[in-house]
């Protein structure tokens, strides 16, 4: 094929009918691309009973919207969506295809290359243009490399990390297109059936959503330790306790407060690091936090380089310091 224009991407829905929030920043990439490129933004919209969101999707920057409403859409299936995206593909004929590195895109991506007989770039965290094509850009070893791919064939595809581009604020003065596509999925496609889907339960604020993280690595030395930290997310809002893997694999919490490469990614508006090092492959998960304040006894500690404010002591006299100084300010 030639003639290939603009950026699709694909979008992912909620199960309470709202776009993910990986939706938005990949709007938010896709906006910059097509500045580069001086070519449209377009949106896949699958699902079951999603043409009513397309407004929502111009409003964060699609200039057009694919709309693929059907019932065999209800739950994300690989076979179902993979067919669904390459139609839509094949229709639209885009340069470069976007899906979030989400646990549904990071499998959707790669079988949609497959499908199309291209090339795709997992897990990025930049794209740029180059002679028309995708560069993308990620993140190796914990952050200590970056490697850069380029594509030999179109549609250029590619993943993209969680949190890398601010998502896309909504705009409801923007104006675009709709159009819906019927996609024929032959029941030889399908080799697999949606069973059921369980929400992880988590009480609190997610990690993800909280505006203040406090995160305590190994040098808490124990859960009684550790569990002091709970003490912070009583005074301050929106806020939420994190663990490096040490801390994690040492059982002073559950691995689900892991933060890093093999854990989650969040950039909050603070990032308590307390006791912890500040190792590459934990910093892969906290780095785009607008601000860190590290607490370390050991002055050469890592993290004192990737971090704006830093105490040099021991947490166990640093913290109920701390603490006192916030009741104070009730
Ligand atoms: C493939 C791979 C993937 C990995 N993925 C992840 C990941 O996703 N997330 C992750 O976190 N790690 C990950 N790791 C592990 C990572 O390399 C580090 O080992 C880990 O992050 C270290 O955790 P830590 O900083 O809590 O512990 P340490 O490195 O042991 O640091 C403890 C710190 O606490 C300080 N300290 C001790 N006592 C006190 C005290 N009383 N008061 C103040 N400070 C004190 C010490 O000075 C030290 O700096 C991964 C490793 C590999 C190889």
């Amino acid at each position: 094929m030639s003639n290939e224009n603009g950026i699709l991407v694909i979008a992912e829905s909620t199960s309470e009918g709202e776009f993910k929030p990986a939706t938005a920043e990949l709007l938010t990439a896709a906006a910059g691309l097509a500045k580069d490129l001086n070519e449209p933004v377009s949106v896949a919209l699958i699902g079951n009973g999603v043409s009513n969101r397309s407004d929502d999707a111009i409003a964060l920057g699609a200039d057009k919207v694919y709309v693929v409403d059907d019932s065999v859409f209800e739950n994300y299936l690989n076979e179902t969506y993979t067919v669904a995206v390459a139609q839509v593909a094949e229709q639209v004929n885009p340069r470069i295809i976007l899906l979030g590195h989400t646990p549904n895109g990071r499998e959707l991506g790669p079988s949609v290359a497959v499908k199309l007989e291209t090339g795709i770039a997992t897990d990025t965290t930049s794209l740029d243009i180059v002679d028309g094509k995708l560069e993308a850009t990620r993140s190796l070893s914990g952050g200590l490399f970056r490697q850069k791919t380029g594509f030999p064939k179109f549609p250029n595809i590619a993943t993209v990390h969680p949190k890398s581009f601010d998502g896309a604020e909504p705009d409801s003065s923007r104006s675009g297109e709709t159009e819906t596509v019927s996609v024929n999925v032959a029941s030889g496609d399908l080799r697999s059936r949606f069973v059921s889907h369980t929400e992880a339960i988590s009480e609190g604020i997610k990690l993800e959503d909280a505006k203040v993280i406090i995160c305590g690595g190994r040098g808490m030395g124990s859960k009684e330790g550790f569990d002091g930290l709970y003490e912070f997310t009583g005074l301050i809002g929106e806020s939420a306790v994190a663990s490096t893997r040490a801390a994690s694999d040492s059982e002073f919490c559950g691995q689900e407060l892991m933060i890093g490469i093999t854990g989650k990614v969040v950039s909050p508006d603070v990032y308590f690091a307390i006791a912890l090092s500040g190792a590459s492959q934990h910093m892969a998960g906290c780095s785009g936090s607008k601000n860190i304040i590290a607490i370390n006894k050991d002055p050469e500690a890592n993290i004192f380089k990737e971090s704006q404010f830093g105490v040099v002591g021991d947490y166990q006299a640093v913290i109920p310091a701390f603490l006192d100084e916030l009741k104070q300010l009730d």
